[in-house]
Order: structure tokens, then sequence, then C-alpha cells
């Protein structure tokens, strides 16, 4: 099932590749306004719903749980500290083989995985 993108949805994707990073939808919504790419707050939203059923944005929650989304090249997992709220983003992705064996044992099409360390931060321990 490959869904007929939008011109929004277009714009936010190649945003959030550039970007490199996760952002919230008020942020991206920001972010499209500083590149005079204006759309409605309630588009950003639909836009970034419809992009993560087709399996092209991520979604994390932080601690404070805002929604955060990235493009779904970055595997990045990260290091969030419960105190200041700082998130490291670490470089290794130990169930990158588990997701393979899932998707085989289970039928089905692993988009994307979540995996979070929660502590204190050099600063706040
Ligand atoms: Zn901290
Ligand atoms: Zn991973």
């Amino acid at each position: 099932m490959k869904a007929q993108r939008t011109r929004s949805q277009e714009r936010i994707l190649i945003l959030l590749k550039s970007l490199n990073r996760s952002i919230s939808a008020q942020d991206l919504y920001i972010e499209l306004r500083n590149r005079e790419q204006d759309m409605g707050l309630a588009t950003v939203y639909r836009s970034l719903e419809a992009l993560k059923l087709q399996g092209e944005v991520q979604v994390r929650t932080l601690a404070n749980g805002e929604s955060v989304y990235s493009s779904l090249k970055s595997d990045r997992h990260h290091l969030t500290c419960v105190n200041c709220g700082v998130s490291l983003p670490i470089d290794e992705c130990p169930v990158h083989d588990l997701e393979k064996q899932l998707e085989k044992s289970h039928t089905f099409k692993v988009y994307y995985h979540t995996l979070e360390f929660f502590g204190l931060c050099q600063k706040c321990s």
C-alpha cells in the first residue's frame, strides 16, 4: 500500500531529513514558517500522522510528555536525564538483528523501534 504523498507531507519530510534531529510538531511549524513554507498547525499534525503511517517518520515521547518527530533515516537512541531532560544521542543500535528476526518470525513489517535509557546526566548526578 503506497500512499500518494501530498505537498505538505513532502515539505515536512524534506525538512525533517535536513534537520537530522527530533523536533516537535510545534517547532516544525515554526521552522516551516522561517523557511517561508507556512502551513497551518493542523496540517502539520495531519501530515506527520500520514507520514507516520507510511513509515517515513518516527515518533518518540520525551520525559515531559512532548512528542517529537524525526526522519526514519536516523536510527538513533538516547540517554535521557530525568532531572534536566537533556537527551544525549548514542550511536549504537543493539536491536537491529532482533528487528530482522521479529520480522521473519511474526511476518510483521517493522518500520522502526524505540529504545531509550533514562537516568541522571553527569551534571545532575
Ligand atoms: Zn541532567
Ligand atoms: Zn535501533
